[in-house]
């Protein structure tokens, strides 16, 4: 979609600062971090919400969140992480393509503000 942001980035209309791109995904840095580690992983196919996944993105949705995995490993977050899938404004989305938020490099609060 031309006029969604991510798929500008996907489609290097828009620079990132990209960490992984494989396959399905692509993930880049935050450019508003919320934690020393702050990484976007996304679909490079467009889906605007969780509410907008079909049964068959059921595995996708498993690579994100293995990719999301893998970003932790190497960013060495060995005393812990916090994935965030925000959804709808209510839910604090902003940018209407799905996005996996992976946080990391300090202490994750509860409840969420
Ligand atoms: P959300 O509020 O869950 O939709 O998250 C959207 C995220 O995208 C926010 O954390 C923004 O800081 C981030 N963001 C917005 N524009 C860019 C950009 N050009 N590159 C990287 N991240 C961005
Ligand atoms: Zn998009």
């Amino acid at each position: 979609m031309s006029d969604c942001l991510f798929c500008r980035i996907i489609d290097k209309a828009i620079p990132a600062d990209i960490v992984l791109e494989r396959g399905n995904l692509l993930a880049l840095r935050d450019i508003n971090p919320q934690a020393p580690t702050h990484v976007l992983i996304i679909p490079r196919r467009h889906i605007a919400t969780i509410d907008d996944l079909q049964a068959e993105d059921t595995l996708l949705v498993g690579e994100m969140v293995q990719a999301a995995r893998e970003i932790a490993a190497a960013e060495s977050l060995v005393v812990g992480y916090r994935l965030v899938f925000n959804c709808g404004r209510q839910g604090g989305q902003e940018v209407d393509h799905l996005h996996l938020h992976l946080l990391g490099g300090r202490s994750m609060e509860w409840p969420p503000g």
